[in-house]
């Protein structure tokens, strides 16, 4: 294993650019933590190649690398468009239809069955990422909508389409996604993320649907919807982690107003123990080039500052020119940030004493907090659920953070959480035997050494598996 690992994670969506075993693990070689095989792209034969590959990488390498399945949702999209597209002018109108047909000037087929019934006069709908943008002008008897373009530009084949102002009746599970979540479920993938996530229900769905597949995957929101704003509390709660996806957030909603709601949310996350992914854009313009902008080099930078337990690329590794060069750029970059104190001394990240686990997240505070006081060379979490990883990990620890599990779905789980490094453990008898063979470990590999200080998490009495409930600091001998 030749890489340095960082507290802030990276997670690469795969694609063409980086599809091969080869490529994959240079990606991992030079920090990526998560791979996202995104569902809107690809068949189940390519996606299952790219699984294979991975599990082959986990199995060769002392590498922990989740994998991510990321539904498609009810993405919407326009049909087949003549030509190289229609030119769109302010003030021209276009009727949008359920009737398969080739667009052109007049007519464009749109897969939305319930379009005519959702919408309503005056809404704005948006193109092409909200390129182009139309006004609902008229429902029409033959329940064809007319609209009426505001912002024009030219529409071509399959763009997508974006309907920030009405209430879509939509299921949130596609019977696209129910295939895709077999899939997911049949290759035991570690993360699922749903898309347009609109209410905590769509969440509990994808876990029941998950669950009676016999899949242990943890459940990932997508906030990309301003519906979902209304209820993020509630949707935090409901998921094991969210996602921060920019790219349809800033179509959805006023572009000014994604940064401010990038951090609300971060905060949010990070009170409730949740993963929180900024998502898109990060490093856009290495699709083609070598080097960053400056714009983006700073994104990634306040992103690590915000607190993001892991930064996510899209385009830049699936189709860019230059995805492993991309990698080590934004890993330097977190590198750098990485040395700044203010990450892990934040006055604000306290156990919430209305938490039902109010107790056992106390002692992880604390925990975290004493590393710093004794200088640790390594913090200690033990967990079978994944709660004691990802509550020690929200308080964001400066001392690298060890969470040993006998859980094996959580060991890649947990990669995608802010500073864990997962290690297996199968239980010893007495808490002394837990917290000797766990040091012994870290010093079988080199982490820690003699004279080094190590501040321990667990449980006791041993036998009982209760909630973490004490620390021990350890000199190691
Ligand atoms: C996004 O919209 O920012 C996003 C991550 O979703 P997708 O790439 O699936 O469109």
């Amino acid at each position: 294993m030749n890489r340095v690992f960082q507290k802030t994670k990276i997670i690469a969506t795969v694609g063409p650019a980086c599809n091969t075993y080869e490529k994959l693990l240079a990606l991992v070689e030079s920090g990526v933590d998560v791979f996202r095989l995104n569902f809107s792209h690809g068949t189940h034969a390519e996606h299952k190649q790219v699984i294979d590959d991975i599990n082959k990488i986990n199995d060769e390498f002392p590498y922990k690398i989740a994998i991510l399945g990321d539904l498609q949702g009810p993405k919407l999209r326009v049909g087949q468009i003549e030509n190289d597209g229609i030119d769109l002018k302010e003030g021209d109108e276009l009727i949008l239809t359920n009737e398969e047909v080739l667009g052109n000037k007049e007519r464009v087929y749109i897969s939305y069955e319930k379009f005519y019934d959702d919408v309503k006069e005056g809404e704005l709908i948006m193109f092409d990422d909200g390129k182009i943008e139309m006004k609902v002008k008229k429902r029409n008897d033959d329940r064809t909508v007319t609209m009426e373009v505001v912002l024009g530009g030219v529409l071509s084949s399959k763009k997508g389409m974006n309907l920030p102002q009405t209430k879509i009746s939509i299921p949130a599970i596609t019977k696209k996604d129910i295939r895709d979540i077999g899939f997911a479920a049949k290759e035991r993938l570690d993360w699922v993320a749903l898309s347009f996530v609109r209410r905590p229900e769509d969440v509990a769905a994808l876990r029941v649907m998950l669950r009676d597949l016999g899949s242990e995957a943890k459940v990932i929101s997508k906030i990309e919807k301003p519906e979902a704003l209304d209820v993020l509390r509630d949707i935090i709660v409901e998921s094991d982690a969210i996602m921060i996806a920019r790219g349809d957030l800033g179509v959805e909603l006023p572009v000014e107003k994604v940064p401010l709601i990038q951090k609300q949310i971060v905060r949010m996350c990070i009170h409730r123990a949740r993963p929180v992914i900024i998502a898109t854009q990060m490093m856009e313009s290495m699709m083609e080039r070598t080097k960053p902008n400056r714009s983006e080099i700073t994104d990634v930078a306040n992103a690590v500052l915000d607190g993001a337990d892991a930064l996510m690329l899209s385009g830049e590794t699936a189709v860019g020119k230059h995805p492993t060069k991309v990698i080590k750029t934004m890993a330097n970059i977190i590198a750098e940030v990485e040395k700044e104190d203010e990450i892990y001394h934040r006055e604000d990240l306290k156990p919430q004493e209305h938490s039902p686990s109010f107790l056992s997240d106390a002692v992880c505070y604390r925990a975290s907090r004493m590393a710093v006081d004794v200088h640790a060379d390594a913090l200690i979490g033990n967990t079978q659920s994944g709660y004691t990883g990802f509550m020690l990990s929200s308080f964001r620890p400066r001392a690298p953070l060890f969470v040993f599990t006998k859980t094996k779905s959580l060991l890649h789980q947990l990669s995608l959480s802010w500073g864990v490094r997962a290690i297996y453990f199968t239980q010893a008898e007495s808490l002394d035997d837990i917290i000797a063979d766990q040091i012994n470990m870290l010093k079988e590999r080199k982490i820690v050494s003699a004279g080094d200080v190590v501040v321990s998490t667990g449980s006791t009495p041993v036998a009982e598996q209760l909630p973490t409930n004490l620390i021990k600091v350890t000199r190691v001998k």
